[in-house]
């Protein structure tokens, strides 16, 4: 019986070993970090071109400093190690402090007392867009993801207002009580009427239930009233005579409107659920789920703003960047991902990161019928400012209103680049500024033209 407890405790060590000790590890409540930290100076986090976006710098004294040499750029997306963790630095934490240098170079360390040096994490952020997208936004608050659609992999994330990670220990204080949320991560913790942009998932809706766009005429009046309750187009534009596609290009509220008064319910809900709606999110970074509700119980006014992306409806600018890369890669999303591998820091690979498909959001004839719809919005509707370039691109503005006598609104664009072969997914939110095609388009060009180099 002794000898059996034995094999048991032998079996369960090299079973957590294996397969259980680093997520032991890489938990924020074990302790057991901070002897890690002892025994081996943290790794760096670096772009996938190379560049130092983490380092630790140690003094002659042997003390440590972390530093992030692009300060409040990479802040919500890198993160940090003080103060708890948050970001790569959390996601990574695990490889960050183990070390694979090699064995007798360790051994020769651990008996002089030495620390050893930690792996260095490559992720997938491209310095040049992610400097592009923080400089594009300014001086507003909001965010931008930027997605490889083929691959899931997280090119660029950027949350604003930020705050520089360099100083973080001395403005703790000041930033847990502020009431600004600079240390939320807008492009996943965000949670934002989708406005306009969510026309793209009504459409999907609609092409379910009907089997086309073909049949759909609306005549636009500038506004659309129900039960006495009117709908405008944005500026009280009147669009005239529509089918589907100049509908969705021009962005039409009363058209959509309509449609929220015809559409199964029970059928838009399992949409938005297949969308990922009310659903938990295959993504590493801590998110809120975005929320879609509709029911029998619903009233039509209700509906009808749901239909055109107001009413309930919540999402974060990530998810929003996630169904588009579905739409540009056939219906099928790919799982987002940020860490692409982890190098000894002599430059052995300790491990690689491929990519991973979640599944099908949508059939390719779908995506291929909503791609069509968004390349109208850049070449006759909303999103014309981007028409013309040496790429194209098919995407969707929003215009979202948040206040309740509709003053304030949100400025939404998410569209995806090269339309017969998709390279990248470019989602903006700025908030209360006005709308999408006026303030989101221009900052998602700027970020198209410095990925193609131009
Ligand atoms: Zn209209």
């Amino acid at each position: 019986m002794f000898c059996g407890i034995f094999a048991a405790m032998l079996l369960y060590f090299v079973y957590f070993n294996v397969f259980e000790s680093s997520d032991v590890i890489n938990s924020p409540y074990n302790r057991r970090q901070d002897t890690f930290a002892e025994r081996v100076v943290r790794g760096e986090i670096r772009s996938s071109d190379g560049d130092i976006l983490a380092q630790t710098d140690v003094a002659s004294d042997g003390t440590e400093t972390r530093v992030y040499p692009y300060g409040e750029i990479f802040a919500h997306v890198v993160g940090y190690e003080s103060e708890g963790k948050s970001g790569i630095e959390s996601l990574a934490n695990f490889s960050l402090l183990t070390s694979h240098a090699f064995f007798t170079e360790k051994v020769v360390n651990e008996l002089q007392e030495q620390k050893n040096i930690g792996d260095n994490v490559y992720t997938s952020l491209n310095t040049t867009l992610q400097t592009v997208a923080y400089e594009a936004l300014g001086s507003y608050d909001g965010a931008v993801v930027v997605l490889e659609p083929s691959t899931g992999k997280i090119l660029a994330m950027v949350s604003k207002p930020g705050f520089d990670p360099n100083t973080l220990s001395e403005d703790w204080d000041e930033l847990i009580s502020s009431q600004n949320g600079e240390l939320l991560n807008r492009a996943t913790q965000g949670q934002y009427p989708p406005g306009s942009v969510f026309k793209i998932v009504t459409a999907l809706e609609y092409y379910r239930q009907n089997g086309s766009f073909d049949g759909f005429s609306y005549d636009c009046e500038g506004s659309i009233t129900h039960d006495g309750y009117t709908i405008s187009c944005y500026n009280g534009t009147v669009h005239g005579a529509e089918d589907f596609r100049t509908a969705f290009a021009k962005s039409c509220n009363a058209a959509f409107a309509s449609m929220g008064l015809i559409l199964d319910r029970a059928s838009f809900t399992e949409t938005c659920e297949s969308l990922l709606f009310n659903t938990d999110l295959p993504i590493s970074f801590p998110y809120n789920k975005s929320k879609f509700s509709l029911d029998d119980s619903t009233e039509d006014t209700v509906a009808m703003m749901t239909a055109m992306g107001q009413g309930e409806t919540t999402v974060s600018p990530m998810h929003i960047a996630m169904i588009t890369a579905a739409v540009a890669n056939g219906g099928v999303l790919m799982n987002p991902y940020v860490i692409e591998r982890v190098e000894s820091y002599t430059g052995t690979v300790v491990e690689n990161y491929s990519p991973s498909s979640y599944g099908k959001l949508m059939s390719a004839q779908e995506a291929e019928a909503l791609t069509g719809l968004m390349e109208a919005v850049v070449s006759e509707g909303t999103g014309r400012a981007l028409n013309g370039a040496s790429y194209t691109v098919a995407g969707k503005t929003g215009t979202a209103e948040f206040s309740s006598d509709k003053s304030q609104s949100h400025a939404w664009f998410t569209g995806f680049s090269n339309i017969e072969s998709p390279d990248i997914v470019v989602t903006v939110i700025v908030e209360e500024e006005g709308s999408g095609s006026e303030y989101a388009v221009p900052i998602a060009k700027k970020i198209f033209d410095a990925y193609y180099g131009l």
